[in-house]
């Protein structure tokens, strides 16, 4: 069948395929260790699924309103306030089917052909992809590890043109794990603040700080609020990848029009993931706090391992579940002419999956997921390390 141009031009999700890989691998009976997974290792806490289960059993297994149902965009609305110290009335909330899909629809309802998108790299695979399907142009603009991959004010600067329309900023950050701080936002709110471009805040990660706080751009004044458009969602924050729930917090006529989109794509999220979804932001804080130190003794576990390897450097990230490590200087060493070409050998000969910096945007970079156990992770540094050893 003949494909569009549109289609043919996307690259499939890296991430994703690696992971597809993996698990092949292990339904074949492979020892595989993954490392590549975007998304949290635990179950779905059973509260959230019986109330996933309950609202089902009354009655509510019908079509919503494309914006979501009114009790989620409120159980948001606070959820806002509490935590970001930011009011948003439900109108000015959008409910989708994952922060991907929300992501998509903000694209779709503010680009046009053309609009140049400022995106700081390394960045999340699906973003640079998205842009280009609804015709806009990505402008990558390369931080790196001197700075802690954190855009500067200069480098934004730099980057603006007459078609600047958008940023998207995504903080903490995947794949780097960096949380930019208050004073590395307002820099940059500083620089924003006199133009009107949109700004696409990626929180996903929102909770998964470790030691920094978590800052919204959009709590530093009501100007950049105005120009702000906050995507986060359930899946990283409380294990629900599958039940496919985001939001935007923006503008009303911004939240009309990704109303208006859905109601003529997916007509709305799953009506029982949205009651899932009220019943995670109404669980008990002490489950968020036991999640983020079972995340932060991995990383502390993981940087220590990966910090461990040979001719691998490593800047110890604050947030998300990944590791950035240096991987060219290693890959070299042992006779690799890039990181892609080093990181296919490890799996083809230790059974370990890592994505290639490459679908990030970094190339002599490699993404390591500490979202596994620790002694999965330990035993995949020591075959990754047994294999530079022996090819050094
Ligand atoms: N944004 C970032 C930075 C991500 O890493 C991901 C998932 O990997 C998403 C958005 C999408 O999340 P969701 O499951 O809500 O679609």
């Amino acid at each position: 069948m003949e494909l569009s141009e549109k289609v043919k031009s996307i690259t499939p999700s890296q991430t994703i395929e690696i992971t597809n890989a993996a698990r092949k691998l292990r339904e074949e009976g492979v020892d595989i260790i993954s490392l590549s997974a975007g998304e949290p290792d635990f179950n779905t806490p059973t509260e959230v699924i019986e109330a996933a289960h309950q609202a089902a059993l009354d009655g509510h297994t019908k079509y919503t309103a494309s914006t979501g149902i009114p009790e989620l965009r409120q159980a948001i609305a606070k959820k806002m306030r509490d935590d970001n110290q930011l009011d948003y009335s439900p109108e000015e909330i959008y409910v989708g089917n994952g922060a991907k899909q929300v992501l998509y629809n903000i694209f779709l309802a503010t680009l046009n052909p053309g609009d140049e998108v400022l995106l700081p790299s390394p960045y999340w695979v699906s973003y640079g992809e998205q842009i280009k399907m609804v015709g806009a142009e990505p402008v990558t603009i390369q931080t790196g590890e001197e700075n802690g991959f954190k855009l500067t004010p200069e480098q934004l600067k730099a980057h603006i043109t007459e078609k600047t329309k958008m940023i998207v900023l995504n903080s903490p950050n995947n794949p780097t794990g960096t949380v930019y701080s208050k004073e590395d936002l307002q820099k940059l709110a500083d620089v924003l603040e006199h133009t009107d471009i949109i700004v696409v805040v990626d929180e996903i990660y929102e909770i998964l700080t470790y030691g920094t706080d978590h800052v919204s751009i959009a709590s530093l004044g009501d100007k950049i609020k105005s120009q702000s458009i906050i995507v986060n969602g359930f899946s990283k924050s409380h294990a629900m990848t599958g039940w496919r729930v985001g939001y935007a917090c923006g503008p009303a006529n911004l939240i009309t029009a990704l109303g208006s989109l859905t109601s003529q794509s997916t007509t709305s999220v799953a009506s029982v993931s949205q009651y899932a979804a009220i019943s995670a932001y109404n669980m008990d804080s002490e489950y968020r706090k036991d999640y983020v130190q079972i995340f932060q003794n991995r990383r502390d576990n993981a940087y220590e391992k990966i910090t461990g390897l040979p001719y691998v450097r490593c800047l110890k990230p604050d947030g998300a579940f990944y590791l950035f490590p240096y991987m060219r200087e290693a890959a070299v060493k042992c006779g690799y002419d890039s990181v892609d070409s080093f990181v296919k050998a490890i799996l083809a000969e230790t059974y370990v999956a890592i994505v290639p910096g490459s679908a990030f945007g970094s190339e002599d970079y490699a993404r390591v997921s500490y979202s596994v156990d620790q002694a999965h992770l330990n035993e995949a540094m020591d075959r990754i390390k047994e294999f530079i050893d022996k090819k050094t």
